[in-house]
């Protein structure tokens, strides 16, 4: 007999239950990938995440060939293409993961029917994005947490699956034809600096950074010129690497470094089990505050482009520019320079991640957006941050700045926080602008407007 594995986020041979079940279930099995048109249709498509996901297939594929396999590549309506597929090699089963987003799950509910229309049966697989399935825990009464906290302490509390070997050898039917696989030199307008994809070099990064800096994360998350994160996000985003496996190595690692890291993949699962039950809060507010936001074209422009004047904010904007990525604490900032002391819609700011962001997805990138804006989980909705604390705290001698902001480049020490304060001489000679707003007044404005 025949099964599809059908990739979605889960682009991995390891510790995968959907290529797992499809391939304990048959004696061949069509490995499947559709270059989606509906993703495409919903703009989601966007340069950095394109090249990453060719990287990550053409590694699939790879890793198949190895086993005597091959990736099958259709691109077109996922349905109609899995559909297809199917009934060309005379599969009755087929195999995919569960996902969260209103888009996965649109999709998930029209392949069951035109699977279920051509008699052929659909199997979706949980903790293959996320961990912990959403809905897994919940709080007494309710359909999901609202609060980190209370959602960690049962979430740890799980025991989760076990981590499934690489299957040895994948048989592909003979005649299934596949579409050329997209190639990242195809895919223009790809920031500079993006991450290389694939699972290879996903677990190689793992690998390293569970024997060196994880050990240390637990303290210099937070230290932004240290750059002292694990950069695995794209590679959860893509499921170039599976969250249960991470879990479970962080925690035979062990020690501080590897609980902190751990932590963090559960506020990915949080976000996952809020858009779970909340699929509206992908784009209308999760608690509505009454906003009535400011929009303010030049000053929007400022922001996206790195021209505000304050250089935290500006070198963060600057590395997402550059790399399609951005450290958390610089995520944390932009996110409130934009929403508080501009006082613009977290939607325009959660637009232009997502164009950019090569992590960017709906759960995370929405969710964290609105909890920065105050719309979401955060238990302190008003908290304004301050790039010149933030400065003080995160990048205390200015080297994430001076990285970032090469028209500061030359400014030693703190005193690149504060250009406006540099001698009139030295100032005249930077070709940098001065602050977009008063800090102050931005923080009062929108503390008023939120009856503060
Ligand atoms: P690490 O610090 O090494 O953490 C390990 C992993 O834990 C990450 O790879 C990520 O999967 C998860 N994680 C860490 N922090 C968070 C968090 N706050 N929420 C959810 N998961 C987390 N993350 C995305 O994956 N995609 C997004 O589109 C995205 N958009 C964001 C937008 C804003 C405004 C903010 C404030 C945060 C956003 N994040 C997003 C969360 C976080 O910034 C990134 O996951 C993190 O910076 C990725 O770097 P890392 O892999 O080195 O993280």
């Amino acid at each position: 007999s025949v099964s599809v594995a059908l990739f979605t986020a889960d682009l991995r041979i390891h510790d995968n239950p959907v290529l797992r079940a499809a391939l304990d279930g048959a004696d061949e099995v069509v490995p499947l990938f559709v270059l989606d048109q509906g993703v495409r249709a919903a703009g989601f498509d966007v340069p950095n995440r394109r090249a990453f996901l060719a990287d990550s297939l053409a590694d699939l594929d790879a890793a198949l060939r190895e086993r005597g396999g091959r990736l099958v590549v259709r691109s077109g309506d996922v349905a109609e293409e899995t559909c297809a597929v199917a009934a060309g090699c005379g599969a009755r089963q087929v195999h995919v993961a569960g996902d969260v987003s209103g888009y996965a799950q649109v999709r998930e509910e029209r392949l069951r029917r035109r699977l279920a229309s051509d008699g052929r049966e659909l199997y979706v697989h949980d903790t293959v994005v996320t961990a912990l399935p959403p809905g897994e825990v919940t709080p007494q009464g309710r359909d999901h947490f609202a609060v980190f906290t209370p959602y960690f302490r049962r979430w740890a509390a799980v025991r989760h699956r076990p981590v499934l070997e690489p299957p040895r050898r994948v048989r592909v039917p003979e005649g299934t034809g596949s579409a050329a696989l997209p190639s990242r030199s195809e895919v223009s307008g790809v920031s500079p600096g993006l991450a290389r994809g694939g699972e290879s070099v996903g677990r190689a990064r793992f690998e390293s950074w569970r024997k060196g800096p994880m050990k240390a994360y637990a303290d210099r998350h937070d230290d932004l010129p240290a750059d002292a994160t694990s950069r695995l996000s794209p590679h959860l985003h893509f499921g170039t690497l599976s969250p249960v496996e991470l879990v479970r190595r962080a925690r035979r690692t062990g020690g501080a470094g590897a609980d902190a890291f751990v932590r963090q993949l559960a506020w990915r699962d949080f976000h996952h089990q809020v858009l779970a039950a909340r699929p509206h809060a992908s784009w209308e507010d999760y608690r509505a505050r009454g906003d009535r936001w400011r929009h303010d074209e030049d000053e929007i422009a400022a922001w996206r482009e790195g021209r505000t004047g304050y250089p935290l904010v500006d070198a963060a904007m600057r590395q997402l520019l550059h790399e399609g990525w951005m450290h958390n604490r610089a995520r944390l900032l932009t996110a409130s320079f934009l929403t508080k002391t501009l006082y613009t819609d977290w939607r325009v700011g959660a637009r232009h991640f997502l164009g950019l962001l090569v992590d960017g997805d709906v759960a995370n990138n929405q969710l964290n957006w609105q909890w920065v804006a105050g719309t979401g989980n955060d238990t302190r909705p008003n908290r304004v941050l301050n790039p010149l604390t933030q400065a003080r705290r995160f990048d205390p001698d200015g080297d994430y700045v001076r990285r970032w902001v090469p028209e500061l480049a030359g400014v030693e020490g703190a005193s690149v926080h504060r250009p406006w304060k540099l001698p009139s001489r030295e100032r005249a000679r930077l070709d940098y602008p001065g602050p977009l707003v008063d800090l102050a007044e931005g923080a009062d404005r929108f503390l008023r407007a939120r009856g503060r």
